[in-house]
């Protein structure tokens, strides 16, 4: 498991990072971000796609803000987790992300910008080449994908990250900056039904915050993970739920997913659907049934679609506890 060699630039602004952004791609060279490393590192050790660049965010203090309603990307897991500023469903799904040693490192911007996964691609070289690789990472071979074979343009790897399904929720936008100016997005339009492209940032576009509405206190919630190992494994499933009431009443509802496909699903229009006439438990069985059919995942972590399925019924009743009675 060598690294292989790359050259690494250490800008101290964001205005800098883009500059060296430009000068690589006039170069027609390619590079890579990396702001904790806790995943990047683990998958450049086994010559997954390594670039020759490498920009490290890592003395950008610019990216360090942290309020209730602003998250800067290089804000590390566990300070989000330890944080009074941070919503408590957002601070759950943050605790549940990997182990504490990897939350000191790992950062929020890596974590929504996070590599899709799947069991065929995150292997040592040595696994992959006895597989004849794959199409995600061909090394020149044209190989073409385990999971859906014989068409060779899509990959379906799994988004599984523990972040973006509790901060769609909250309706929270993106903040991008490149040479062609700033942009931002509501973090639901951000991801791309592709597991190789992952997300809309264009080359050389960074993610540099995360914007929250101002009235995130006024909703309540949840955030239910399935994982092999309680002490870091990634989501093979997980379901954010919040909520807002007016005098006592079920106002708003809405619900995403993480784990399950290509990129976090957002399902705001099937959960507002029964709110009107919410009738607990009954409705929350509704809810888990239409979860259970929007999801697709396909044969590629370590547990079986059907049973992941199975379990995203499970996990919505278990984040919607609090409405089965209302
Ligand atoms: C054993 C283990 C268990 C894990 N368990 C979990 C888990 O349970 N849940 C979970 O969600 N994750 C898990 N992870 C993955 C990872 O640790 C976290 O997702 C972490 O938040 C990644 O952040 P990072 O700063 O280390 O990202 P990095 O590894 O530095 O980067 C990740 C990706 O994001 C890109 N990137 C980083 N920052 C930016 C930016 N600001 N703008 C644009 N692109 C950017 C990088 O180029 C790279 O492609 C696990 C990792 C390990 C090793
Ligand atoms: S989904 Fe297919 S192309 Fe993508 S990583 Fe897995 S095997 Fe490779």
């Amino acid at each position: 498991m060598k690294m292989p060699p790359f050259k690494l630039h250490s800008p101290t602004t964001v205005d800098e990072a883009i500059e060296i952004a430009q000068e690589i791609q006039s170069k027609e060279e390619d590079f890579d971000w990396i702001s904790g490393g806790t995943d990047l590192i683990p998958n450049y050790k086994w010559h997954l796609n390594p670039k020759k660049n490498v920009i490290s965010l890592a003395n950008i203090s610019q990216l360090t803000e942290l309020t209730e309603t602003n998250i800067g990307a290089m804000v590390r897991l566990q300070d989000l987790v330890d944080s009074e500023f941070t919503h408590p469903v957002l601070a759950k799904s943050a605790s549940s992300i990997a182990s504490i040693m990897i939350r000191r490192s790992g950062t929020v911007g890596g974590n929504i910008c996070l590599d899709t996964r799947c069991y065929w691609y995150n292997q040592t070289e040595e696994w992959r080449e006895t597989i004849d690789w794959c199409h995600k990472c061909d090394c020149g071979t044209g190989a073409d994908c385990r999971v859906i074979p014989n068409q060779n343009t899509l990959c379906v790897a799994t988004y599984q990250a523990d972040l973006a399904p509790v901060l769609m929720c909250m309706k929270a936008k993106v903040h991008l900056i490149s040479t062609s100016g700033k942009r931002e997005m509501e973090l639901s339009d951000f991801f791309e039904l592709d597991g190789m492209k992952k997300n809309k940032l264009l080359p050389g576009e960074l993610l540099t915050h995360i914007t929250i509405p101002k009235d995130i206190s006024d909703w309540s919630g949840d955030y239910q993970k399935l994982r092999q190992r309680e002490s870091w494994d990634f989501p093979e499933a997980g379901v954010a739920v919040l909520w807002k009431k007016k005098n006592g009443k079920l106002e708003k509802l809405r619900i995403a997913t993480t784990g399950l496909e290509s990129i976090p699903g957002y399902h705001e229009d099937l959960a507002m659907e029964l709110v009107e006439n919410w009738d607990g438990e009954r409705s929350v069985k509704l809810l888990s049934e239409k979860i259970r059919k929007a999801v697709k995942p396909v044969p590629n972590t370590w547990y079986t679609p059907s049973y992941r399925r199975k379990m995203v019924k499970v996990l919505t009743k278990r984040a919607c506890k609090e409405l089965m009675s209302e």
